[in-house]
């Protein structure tokens, strides 16, 4: 009897499917995968498992749905406040103009 060939020998198999040769190598776990367990993902060929794994870490859209409206109403804060104090600066320079003028009138 003898065992079977080692897997430096053998070819690479799908890591769920013994019987299936793999096509690829997924970069996040190094394992390898046929047709049916690796899928496309922004450009690159990723296992389904590390996709899930990596869809689960993500922050769904609601979460930076609000993290962009937050972000829009802090902008709009600030601006508000440049807009309120440019205002009180104009003023005061008004004042200070008017004052100025007075003084060289007389
Ligand atoms: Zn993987
Ligand atoms: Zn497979």
């Amino acid at each position: 009897m003898t065992p079977p060939p080692p897997e430096t020998v053998s070819r690479a198999r799908c890591r769920n499917h013994a019987d299936r040769e793999a096509v690829a190598r997924c970069p996040e776990c190094g394992h390898t995968f046929c047709r049916e367990c690796i899928v496309e993902h922004e450009g690159r060929m990723i296992c389904k498992e590390c996709l899930e794994k990596l869809l689960a870490q993500k922050p769904d859209r609601r979460g930076r749905m609000y993290l962009r409206r937050a972000a829009l109403w802090g902008l709009s804060l600030i601006s508000f406040l440049l807009t309120w104090s440019f205002f009180l600066l104009l003023g005061r320079l008004m004042i200070l103009l008017q004052d100025l003028r007075r003084g060289l009138a007389g």
